[in-house]
């Protein structure tokens, strides 16, 4: 454990630039923002400790820096819109952080002590709560962190859930580094929290479809990789769809497939993927196969009846006296879906499985739809 501990100063940094590089290269601001602040907040607690020169200005203070300054910046950071790297909240966070890095290095004594008498700072003291003792910067991290979770609750971003992490751990590490601790595991947590929701991100969106959710066609081939021998697989497509689309538009169509993959997610003992397009796939694994047939038979019945209903713009708040003629304004949409299903047999190839699906499909469309052809 002990090598470990002892070669973490080799590693945060990379773990720290990891973060960053990371975060600019996938344009996911607030993450890039926050491998920014923690490589400040790395070389305040640890690069400048004891440096003369230049640099020995920073050093006194430092603690100044640590205890006030970068645990707002982190509160700001989460409470700045998550908008792209290079628009205006994004560009006027880096001004504020850049131009207290200036203030740090090039204000004289005076000036500098006189910013903390303005900013009632160095928060070093730590005031009685029910908790204990805690210090400022700590709340204020903290609160930072619940914002976080409040958020990642609320959108199901998995970004604010590796910030509310990160900002817990860089309590921590503030807590520690004012208890004459070491807080360079601390530090490394949260750079790691972030590395990982970062690579998390980029994992989720190749495997998941973004408009319905469903695990991607990429999922599929995976799962196909590492599957067992015994499966079944359901092609599904919806039937005349494009006559949806020209219909109604595209982002109806877009919504009805969304109702269909919702209904889709369903399936007991079946993973559903989105196959591309408006057709979908349904992988029955072992003991399951015997029964695929009745599940997609009662998807298919469940699709049918599934109505999207659209509400035009102009819909009234309140209850209108003349009921109808806002009635007419709702629009529904129902569509039909065509399966073809296939088990696989010994020897077979799933190239060989996926064509015979797609081939009882192709029967099932021909026999004029809504219906399911097991092969
Ligand atoms: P069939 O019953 O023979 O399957 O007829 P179809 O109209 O469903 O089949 P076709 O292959 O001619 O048309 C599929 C349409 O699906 C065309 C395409 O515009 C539409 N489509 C594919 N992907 C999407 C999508 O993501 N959103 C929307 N709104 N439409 C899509
Ligand atoms: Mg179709
Ligand atoms: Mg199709």
């Amino acid at each position: 454990m002990s090598v470990v501990f002892e070669s973490l100063p080799w590693v945060l940094p990379w773990l720290i630039a990891a973060n960053a590089v990371v975060g600019f290269w996938f344009r996911r601001g607030r993450a890039a923002r926050m491998g920014v602040l923690l490589a400040f907040t790395w070389l305040l607690m640890d690069v400048v400790a004891d440096q003369t020169g230049l640099l020995a200005r920073v050093t006194e203070r430092g603690t100044d820096a640590v205890s006030m300054l970068i645990p707002i910046n982190m509160l700001l950071l989460t409470l700045f819109p998550s908008t792209g790297l290079f628009r205006w909240p994004s560009m006027i966070f880096w001004l504020l952080v850049f131009s207290q890095a200036g203030l740090l290095l090039w204000l004289n004594d005076s000036g500098w002590s006189a910013l903390m008498t303005l900013t009632a700072g160095p928060w070093t003291e730590p005031f009685n709560s029910p908790l204990g003792p805690v210090l400022p910067g700590v709340l204020v991290l903290m609160i930072g962190a619940l914002i976080s979770l409040a958020r990642w609750v609320w959108r199901a971003n998995p970004i604010d859930c590796g910030l509310a992490l990160a900002l817990v751990f860089s309590a921590l590490a503030t807590d520690r580094y004012f208890d004459s601790g070491d807080p360079l595991p601390l530090l490394a947590a949260a750079a790691s929290s972030m590395v990982l929701t970062l690579i998390y991100t980029a994992w989720r969106m190749a495997f998941t479809d973004r408009l319905t959710g469903l695990p991607s066609r990429r999922a599929l081939d995976q799962a196909l990789r590492h599957g067992g021998r015994r499966f079944s697989v359901a092609m599904i497509d919806v039937d005349h769809f494009k006559k949806v689309n020209d219909r109604f538009g595209h982002p109806v169509g877009d919504q009805v497939l969304r109702a269909v993959a919702s209904c889709m997610r369903g399936v007991k003992n079946a993973v559903p993927y989105r196959f591309g397009g408006e057709e979908f796939c349904l992988l029955f694994r072992g003991k399951a196969c015997g029964k695929a047939a009745d599940s997609v038979e009662a998807l298919r019945h469940k699709i049918g009846e599934r109505v999207v209903v659209l509400r035009s713009k102009d819909r009234p708040a309140r209850r209108p006296a003349n009921r109808d003629k806002h009635r007419r304004k709702t629009v529904r949409v129902s569509v039909t879906v065509s399966a073809g299903l296939a088990e696989r047999q010994s020897g077979e190839t799933v190239a060989q499985v996926f064509e015979r699906a797609d081939k009882a499909l192709y029967r099932a469309k021909k026999q004029g739809r809504d219906r399911l052809v097991v092969d």
